[in-house]
């Protein structure tokens, strides 16, 4: 098997070592073996963005922009090979992995166009005779550090609003994931990146990761991933006073009320539960359902979950493939072991299933009768586990969904519009949902939370010249 190089200066390079990728749904399916970085090299990779930064940053956004769209291009006309690969390393089902790639591709589009919206302002001084322009510049070089859920769209919406406002960047895709990264990265350099301004280093968190975190060549940190290393992240990278942005967990809350309409409540909480094995930072974990539909609702979960197959995701009649590996399987496992310790009550799924090929399939658990301070409703599982808690009404619904120290995303299933409006305007989370799932987000709007989920600047849409210029203020005497 040809090992897949890292990629730094402008060459393919090898590793200090190798790691292989394996394929969650069957375990004697080796996806790929990747070279993995040292702290030398990623070091390398640094040196190379800082060298590449001043020609790049003043490169015109024609330029720019151009690359960006071929970028974008390639992906989308790759999309179902592409797709395959993230099914097999990552084990989402084929028609969301290939929905993932393609939402890659329109990300790169995108922002081949917004930086030819980079605006500045011109005002006139409060000192006669003088005039105070605000310009935004390019921040310089980017160390980007992403999680395994999302192996191409999260890097995507990190590189390419980067790469329009003219830094330079050193990518380390997580471990578990190197193939989308690798793929993403030959089409980069296919579309024609000069050679430093885009750098590959896979490796391990420890080594690659915390070299860029630590070096002082890198001026800002765009990290997703959990709460753990994400604080560990902003706590190295403030102390030298560089730029960070963090995307973390979540505990996301769903609101089922009386007047919902039951269908979209169950495709809302099933959807936003289960789908994407759970493994999504925007997953509803929490639903929150009030008296009057309770009954109601969780029988007609049940009969839903009763449809769906788990099962290998190029499968195309599969709805849930495998959990990522072995580690966060039994984390799943664990968690519902605690939650029925703790007083819920397990009323589907939540054991490990043996299918035809050896890999980490789970069946989707479903907990009731669960109380607000249960671990289960508090900690982020990351997996096809949700748990339900009754709400007197409303009032009491909106205090238990504020009720975390996470605020990403929350949903409501209404068919008030005064119960959504105020919903809109109360839940203390960055994204909002009515009668839609908690998870399925837009590319041309901000991304991003509140309070133990989000640090730093807004990502997507136009908010992301946030994070990836700084502000100039030049005052001209005229
Ligand atoms: P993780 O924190 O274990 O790893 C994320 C990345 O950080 C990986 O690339 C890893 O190698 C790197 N890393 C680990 N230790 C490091 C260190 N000491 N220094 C620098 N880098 C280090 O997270 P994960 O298990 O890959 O991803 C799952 C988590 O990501 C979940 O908590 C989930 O909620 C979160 N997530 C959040 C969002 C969001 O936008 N809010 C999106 C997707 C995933």
């Amino acid at each position: 098997m040809t090992i897949k190089r890292n990629y730094i200066a402008g060459e393919w390079v090898e590793g200090s070592g190798t790691t292989r990728n394996i394929n969650p749904a069957d375990t004697s399916d080796i996806v790929g073996e990747y070279a993995t970085a040292d702290a030398e090299q990623a070091r390398a990779a640094i040196a190379a963005a800082y060298a590449a930064f001043p020609a790049w940053s003043q490169a015109g956004i024609q330029q720019r922009s151009e690359l960006l769209d071929r970028i974008g291009q390639k992906i989308l006309d790759r999309k179902q090979e592409l797709g395959e690969l993230l099914a097999r390393e990552e084990g989402k089902s084929l028609s969301e992995a290939i929905g993932e790639v393609g939402r890659a591709g329109q990300i790169f589009k995108y922002f081949s166009g917004e930086v030819l919206q980079l605006r500045g302002d011109i005002q006139p001084s409060v000192r006669p005779g003088l005039e105070a322009s605000v310009t935004r510049e390019a921040l310089g070089v980017i160390g980007m550090i992403t999680p395994w859920n999302f192996p191409i769209a999260i890097p995507a919406w990190k590189i390419a609003p980067a790469l329009a406002y003219g830094n330079c960047v050193v990518f380390k895709p997580a471990e578990l994931v190197p193939g989308s990264a690798h793929a993403l990265t030959e089409i980069i350099v296919e579309a024609g990146i000069p050679a430093g301004v885009f750098n590959l280093v896979m490796g391990p968190g420890r080594v690659v990761g915390d070299t860029i975190v630590n070096d002082k060549c890198v001026d800002g940190i765009s990290f997703t991933g959990s709460v753990n290393t994400g604080r560990n992240i902003a706590a190295a990278a403030v102390g030298r006073m560089a730029k960070v942005q963090l995307e973390m967990g979540g505990k996301n809350p769903l609101v089922v009320l009386d007047d919902a309409d039951l269908d979209t409540a169950v495709e809302c909480a099933v959807n936003g539960a289960y789908f994407s094995t759970g493994q999504r930072c925007t997953a509803s974990s929490r639903l929150i359902v009030t008296e009057g539909i309770y009954d109601r609702f969780v029988e007609a979960v049940l009969e839903r979950l009763k449809t769906l197959k788990i099962g290998n995701p190029l499968n195309p009649e599969t709805h849930i493939g495998p959990v990522v590996d072995e580690r966060q399987l039994q984390q799943n496992l664990k968690y519902v072991e605690i939650a029925k310790e703790e007083g819920g009550n397990l009323v589907f799924g939540g054991e490990q299933l043996q299918l035809e090929t050896d890999g980490f399939f789970q069946q989707p658990a479903l907990i009731i009768d669960t109380t607000p301070e249960m671990r289960i409703n508090r900690e982020e599982v990351f997996g096809p586990v949700a748990s339900v808690i009754k709400a007197r009404d409303y009032e009491h619904a909106l205090e238990l969904a504020n009720d975390t120290e996470f605020g990403l995303s929350a949903g409501i299933v209404t068919q008030s519009l005064k119960h959504a409006t105020h919903f809109k305007r109360h839940a203390q989370a960055g994204m909002v949902m009515v009668n839609v799932p908690t998870a399925g987000v837009d590319y041309h709007v901000p991304f991003g939370g509140r309070k133990g989920s989000s640090y730093g600047s807004r990502e997507q849409g136009s908010y992301a010249r946030e994070f990836y210029t700084t502000v100039k203020t030049a005052y001209t005497s005229a």
